[in-house]
């Protein structure tokens, strides 16, 4: 366990071994100086909370726990309205592949002509003593489409439309789906909260 040295400020984990995920991560992230790495192989953490943001901060703190580094989860998910929120927290275990997750959603909203849905991301900042630091949540509202386009991003983003722009997430350059979608809005409410502590770090605050 690192006892919140120098390198533990120098490192951000992200508390997720998807590697779409990571991707988006590294993005949002290029302008500070910290090295993102994604959590240690084979950790599996049971995601037992009922929100999003109970989810991000078990996950946050289970990865900050066992790497003593500064960490980051991210719990997001898809709600469909006319399914009554799902699948919500169980976007990802909804069936084993991104796949098989996209036809049972399609097959589950055949009956219906309400294809309103949106995205939600929990952030959770956790130091790497092991403090809650930053919580923060941001939704893209969206529609379900009636068959998957594009081939960019990852999970549900073949189906899932931006109304205001008429693109699935899988249709938008990174650009896009980074200003419009759920996790790029949270994490701009994250950015200036981080800053701020890596600077104080950076004068000594958490020596
Ligand atoms: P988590 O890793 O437990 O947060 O699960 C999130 C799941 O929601 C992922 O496995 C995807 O299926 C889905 N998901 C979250 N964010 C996105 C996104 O930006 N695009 C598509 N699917 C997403």
């Amino acid at each position: 366990m690192n006892e919140g040295n120098q390198s533990s400020w120098q490192t951000l984990v992200i508390a997720t071994s998807n590697l779409g995920k990571i991707a988006e991560f590294n993005t949002f992230f290029s302008s500070l100086s910290l090295r993102i790495v994604k959590q240690p192989q084979g950790l599996e953490i049971n995601e037992t909370g009922k929100t999003f943001a109970q989810n991000a901060r078990l996950k946050a703190l289970a990865v900050a726990k066992l790497t003593g580094q500064l960490s980051l989860a991210d719990d997001s998910g898809l709600s469909i309205h006319a399914l009554g929120g799902a699948p919500g927290i169980y976007s990802a275990r909804y069936a084993n592949t991104d796949q098989e997750r996209i036809n049972r959603v399609l097959q589950e909203l055949v009956p219906f002509r309400n294809r309103e849905a949106a995205f939600c991301s929990a952030l959770c900042l956790v130091s790497p003593q092991g403090d809650v630091l930053v919580e923060v949540e941001g939704i893209c509202e969206g529609v379900i489409v009636d068959e998957p386009r594009g081939n960019n991003g990852f999970g549900y983003d073949p189906i899932f439309e931006v109304k205001s722009i008429g693109l699935t997430f899988a249709e938008m350059d990174k650009e896009q789906k980074s200003s419009l979608g759920h996790r790029g809005k949270a994490v701009k409410k994250l950015l200036p909260k981080m800053s701020e502590l890596l600077q104080a770090y950076s004068m000594g605050k958490y020596n």
